[in-house]
């Protein structure tokens, strides 16, 4: 039995997996960035270790540094969670040649679902039919003519090794095709280091349904139930729910049993999602995600199982204890996820910050897992998920009340949410009557419904009129926890200060809400309709897609800026032949700069 897991990732995943942990009476240790010492996933290991470095690439995906923790900490297995290095075969490869155990599948299944074309393949031989759509690179802008005159328009190009909702570009008929295929390897390549592309035929008003699956290493393979994520804004989920609404019990059933065909046809083990687009009675296989994902939480409240739990069981060789027959599902769970983006005018612009506020709701049926708690930053360098606020409830109109009223409960200030985005989705009458497809949010729903003020968000006031953050205690109970780094291992000594000394030790997190920050909103992009493109928002720029002189047409993209682990394009405002770049990539920069001038 596994005694001790390294938990390689961050922020609310990595808080996740050590509470199962901990319940299972199994050790936990946690790896942190320079920017991570005093983070939440930090503080509730039993141990942590420094992997250096701020971005991703220096700390969380720094595989040599991740090793020597292991050794150091004597971790016996390794929980990946999502994103990072868990969908990384080189990875998983490293970890188990130190005789240390991967909690997820085994790598052959990652790499055969690690991109599109060769996970539809998969499927198809597994008799899972996947969106119509051609199963092989595409070269010529002429294949991309043929499919979409015999498939009929609009036709997706997609990017192989895509990923993060990014990716695609749609192409509505045949003068588009040499253009939007150019720019889709061009972006594929850009954002991804692959330039492959493929095609699909574009559904015009889809759902997204994903099926939960579970397998053992003894041949069990078992399907939990499947989650509705249509609500995204750029392909991104928003809000997740299970069980999906007016979604006939014999697609559920048909789906689940196609779902556990594509894991036995990878040879798969541990828990992994196999995603559907489901539109006209018809469901279409889309991707397989080898890992847990960030919605995990729905399927664990409809079926009272600890996903994480059986994710380590499992790894251990244990057998799944329970048949499909005794898969139970009841009543209706719903997630959403609270993002630091301010959703003002539909953009849901990145919003990093500290936190000044963070009062999560509570009551009947509501869980939150949060990776952050009042004081703390969400850093421009990760990504900008603060908290999964989850609620449940005998039926789906039970939980859709249920979770306003958890919204409304909730606070959170000093940086910008999603939050006026979810209740504007959630009170709408076609999200009511689940008329609603992955693209209702944005082609629907009124954006100017998002700029309401966030529930909950009121003025920093005291109720207690003290004129202090509510969870400030009483001077002489300040509680300052000092951090010492001994040889990149991590020692919390707790101190019991005066508030003003406390507020004033170096490196410390006193528990004490920072009130360095008002609002988070973010500024908007300046210069619409003009020559210069600039920067919306702090962050690194990562690509410059375009040189000088070069032609460009308003909206392509000119460079790529990345800011929460979040790649935004920064796009022509105008036509015209590029007269002057710059920035160049790694340039750091903050809103209004300029990073190119277009005349
Ligand atoms: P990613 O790996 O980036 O998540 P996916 O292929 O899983 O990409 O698709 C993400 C989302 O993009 C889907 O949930 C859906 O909203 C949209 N999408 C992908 N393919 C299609 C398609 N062929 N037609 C319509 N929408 C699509």
């Amino acid at each position: 039995m596994i005694e001790k897991v390294l938990i390689a990732n961050r922020g609310e995943i990595a808080v996740r997996v050590a509470r199962t942990c901990r319940e299972m009476g199994i050790g936990t240790v946690a790896v942190y960035s320079d920017l991570d010492r005093e983070a939440l996933h930090v503080r509730l290991a039993d141990e942590a270790y420094a992997l250096g470095g701020q971005t991703a690439a220096e700390s969380y995906l720094n595989t040599e540094a991740i090793l020597a923790a292991i050794e150091r900490s004597g971790a016996d297995a390794v929980h990946p969670g999502y994103g990072f290095f868990s969908e990384n075969t080189d990875f998983a490869r490293a970890i188990t040649s130190q005789g240390v155990t991967f909690i997820g599948p085994p790598p052959g299944a990652i790499e055969v679902m690690g991109d599109k074309i060769s996970s539809r393949l998969a499927a198809e031989r597994a008799g899972v039919s996947g969106v119509p759509g051609r199963s092989e690179p595409v070269q010529d802008p002429s294949e991309v003519v043929a499919f979409g005159e015999s498939a009929g328009w609009p036709v997706a190009i997609k990017a192989a090794y895509g990923g993060g909702g990014r990716g695609m570009k749609v192409v509505r008929g045949a003068p588009e095709a040499a253009e939007a295929m150019e720019s889709a390897q061009r972006e594929a390549q850009a954002y991804f280091g692959r330039p492959e592309i493929y095609l699909e035929k574009y559904l015009d008003w889809p759902r997204h349904i994903e099926m939960q699956v579970m397998a053992d290493s003894h041949g069990n393979v078992l399907w939990l139930g499947e989650r509705d994520c249509s609500s995204q804004r750029r392909h991104q989920k928003l809000i997740e729910e299970s069980p999906a609404p007016d979604f006939p019990d014999e697609i559920r059933q048909a789906m689940g049993e196609a779902a556990v065909k594509v894991a036995r046809a990878c040879g798969y083990q541990n828990a992994g999602t196999v995603e559907f687009l489901y539109q006209d009675g018809g469901f279409y296989f889309l991707e397989m995600n080898t890992r847990l994902q960030v919605e995990h939480p729905v399927t664990e409240l409809v079926t009272g199982l600890d996903l994480v739990e059986w994710q380590i069981r499992v790894a251990s060789g244990e057998r799944l204890g329970f048949t499909q027959e005794d898969v139970r599902r009841d009543g209706h769970s719903i997630e959403v996820r609270l993002n630091a983006e301010d959703p003002a005018g539909g953009r849901f612009l990145p919003s990093p910050g500290t936190i000044t506020t963070f009062r999560p709701p509570g009551g009947p049926g509501v869980r939150l897992d949060a990776g952050y708690e009042a004081g703390d930053t969400v850093s421009q360098f990760y990504d900008n998920l603060i908290a999964k606020l989850v609620v449940w409830g005998p039926d789906r109109e039970a939980a859709r009340r249920r979770m306003l009223r958890a919204l409304g409960e909730m606070e959170i200030t000093g940086v910008a949410t999603t939050v006026p985005a979810d209740i504007a989705i959630l009170s709408h009458e076609d999200f009511v009557a689940a008329r609603h497809s992955t693209r209702w949010v944005e082609d629907s729903l009124d954006p100017s419904t998002f700029d309401a003020p966030q529930a909950g968000s009121a003025p920093c006031e005291s109720p207690r009129g003290q004129g202090q953050p509510d969870d400030i205690g009483p001077v002489e109970r300040v509680m300052t926890e000092v951090t010492a780094e001994v040889n990149g291992k991590r020692f919390g000594v707790k101190l019991w200060m005066p508030q003003s000394e406390a507020l004033q030790a170096p490196s410390t997190r006193s528990r004490v809400a920072s009130r360095s920050k008002s609002s988070g909103s973010t500024p908007m992009a300046a210069g619409s309709g003009s020559g210069t493109v600039t920067v919306p928002m702090q962050g690194t720029i990562v690509k410059v897609l375009v040189n000088v002189g070069d032609r460009v047409e308003t909206g392509d993209t000119v460079c790529i800026l990345e800011a929460m682990k979040m790649e935004n394009a920064l796009c022509a405002e105008k036509s015209g032949s590029v007269k002057e770049i710059k920035v160049s990539p790694g340039a750091a920069v903050g809103p209004g700069d300029v990073v190119a001038v277009i005349e």
